[in-house]
């Protein structure tokens, strides 16, 4: 018997599914310390989905209500062809908002190709503004490089374009105020991140280098007025206008103030391993069901029966040292 698909995607506490965030490659060309070790083993190639394959379950997907898709990574930007990708997801008609999250690094070539294949948005991760310390947290980076990118971004038509910040403690949290500067100063929007734990880190200790939200924003009202606003960009920032100018200033807080209860979004690892939430590991081996006999026509069942397994939160625990094993750049963040 056939049982039929409910669309839109919905889990058992009633959360609509309609973002699916796809992290195109577990590769990166930065090592930033809050992501990923230095030693870091990246998939066996044959492991990871074709750009082929990755469009078919973002179709399957699209057909069953999402709305939204964000390519990340990994730095989405290395993968192969990619823009190959952008275009065939920027013709879903169906699709409202095709996003990206990048490190800035390929952008100064790549900004123009992703814009006219169809990406509305774009998020970039800026940590700092120091050369010789964004070398140091991204382990490999090159600010001058990025700040290209950035500028290259700036001269294509995005609708808007956000920063993204790691606040870490002792590390740039003296750089609060000069990133929210350089987001108003180049009418973008920023985001700060806490740090989450994701994956085993070697020495560096994240209980150490937290830093919440809230401090964030104690620092940030010595220059700025923040109105707050109930405005959502489908994620799970929380977000406050500047006032006197367009920059919104985002919070994502999942230990200060838990976003689980309005998710709305799954993930694809470049593995096609379907995860219900970031900090769980409840997936569905979608590679297998594709490489498997029962092909693309598989998809719809088993990405629908996989929301049946979406827990109803993450548990991150500061006393923890990581959640789960798997490291930000295979989770897509
Ligand atoms: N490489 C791209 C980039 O850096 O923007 C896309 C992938 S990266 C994993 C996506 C976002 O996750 C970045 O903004 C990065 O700063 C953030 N991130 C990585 N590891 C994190 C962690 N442990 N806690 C919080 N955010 C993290
Ligand atoms: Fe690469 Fe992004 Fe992770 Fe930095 S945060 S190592 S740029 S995937």
């Amino acid at each position: 018997m056939n049982i039929p698909i409910p669309i839109p995607l919905t889990d058992q506490y009633a959360r609509q599914i309609s973002y699916l965030r796809i992290s195109v490659t577990d590769r990166c060309d930065f090592r930033c310390i809050y992501c990923m070790g230095e030693d870091i083993k990246f998939a066996p190639r044959k492991d990871i989905l074709t750009l082929e394959e990755l469009y078919q379950v973002a179709t399957a997907f699209v057909k069953l209500g999402v709305r939204k898709i964000r390519i990340t990574g990994g730095e989405p930007l290395v993968r192969k062809n990619i823009v190959w990708l952008l275009e065939k997801l920027g013709r879903l008609s169906m699709l409202e908002e095709l996003v990206l999250t990048s490190n800035g690094s390929q952008l100064e070539t790549l900004a123009a190709p992703i814009r006219t294949a169809g990406v509305n948005r774009l998020n970039i991760s800026l940590d700092s503004l120091d050369p010789i310390r964004f070398k140091k947290m991204t382990r490999v980076g090159d600010l001058d490089k990025v700040l290209r990118g950035i500028h290259a971004a700036q001269q294509q038509d995005f609708n808007a374009i956000k920063i993204n910040s790691v606040i870490m403690r002792n590390h740039n949290d003296d750089e609060i105020l000069p990133l929210a500067q350089f987001a108003v100063d180049n009418g973008f929007d920023i985001s700060y991140i806490e740090e989450m734990p994701m994956g085993a880190m070697g020495n560096h200790r994240r209980d150490i280098s937290f830093y919440s939200s809230d401090e964030v924003r104690d620092t940030l009202t010595n220059r700025f007025s923040l109105l707050a606003s109930e405005e959502t960009t489908g994620g799970p920032s929380r977000y406050y206008h500047v006032q006197g100018t367009q920059t919104r200033i985002g919070f994502i807080s999942p230990y200060s103030h838990n976003f689980c209860d309005s998710c709305n979004r799954v993930r694809l690892t470049a593995q096609g391993r379907l995860l219900l939430c970031l900090g769980q590991e409840h997936s569905v081996d979608l590679r297998q069901v594709l490489r498997g006999t029962e092909g693309v026509a598989g998809l719809f069942r088993h990405i629908s029966q996989g929301m049946a397994i979406k827990p109803q939160g993450h548990e991150f625990s500061r006393n923890q040292p990581f959640a789960v094993q798997r490291h930000m750049n295979v989770t897509g963040g």
